[in-house]
């Protein structure tokens, strides 16, 4: 019952964290599909990215956002990553609360 990701975010559910501030949290995810695979999440529960408002708030919360993937992913010393976002259903999303994949290969 409820979202996963909340549960993480609480600390109720267990998780690899790597970063956690007043806004995200990063963990590692529980089935990698790269040598590196971490997701970022908004502690607020969001449930999917083209929820957020097109609006200067809107904006706000995406470059928060992204401003912290690549942060998360600077830290973790990586050659090269991919940030992916999959967006509904059809966009291949499982987890209905907003997360930023970070696909990285270590140096
Ligand atoms: P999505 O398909 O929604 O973009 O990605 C959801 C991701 O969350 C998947 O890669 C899946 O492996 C990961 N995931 C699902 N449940 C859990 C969990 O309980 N803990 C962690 N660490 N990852 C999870
Ligand atoms: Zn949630």
């Amino acid at each position: 019952m409820g979202c996963v990701f909340c549960r993480i975010v609480s600390k109720e559910a267990p998780a690899r964290m790597v970063y956690e501030d007043e806004a995200f949290v990063a963990f590692h995810d529980i089935r990698p599909k790269a040598p590196v695979h971490v997701l970022v999440v908004p502690k607020v529960h969001v449930a999917t990215l083209s929820d957020y408002p097109d609006t200067e708030e809107g904006e706000r919360a995406l470059g928060a956002l992204f401003r912290t993937a690549n942060r998360v992913a600077r830290t973790l010393g990586l050659r090269g990553y991919r940030l992916t976002v999959n967006v509904g259903e059809e966009g291949g999303q499982e987890v209905f609360h907003v997360h930023v994949h970070i696909m990285g290969w270590p140096r």
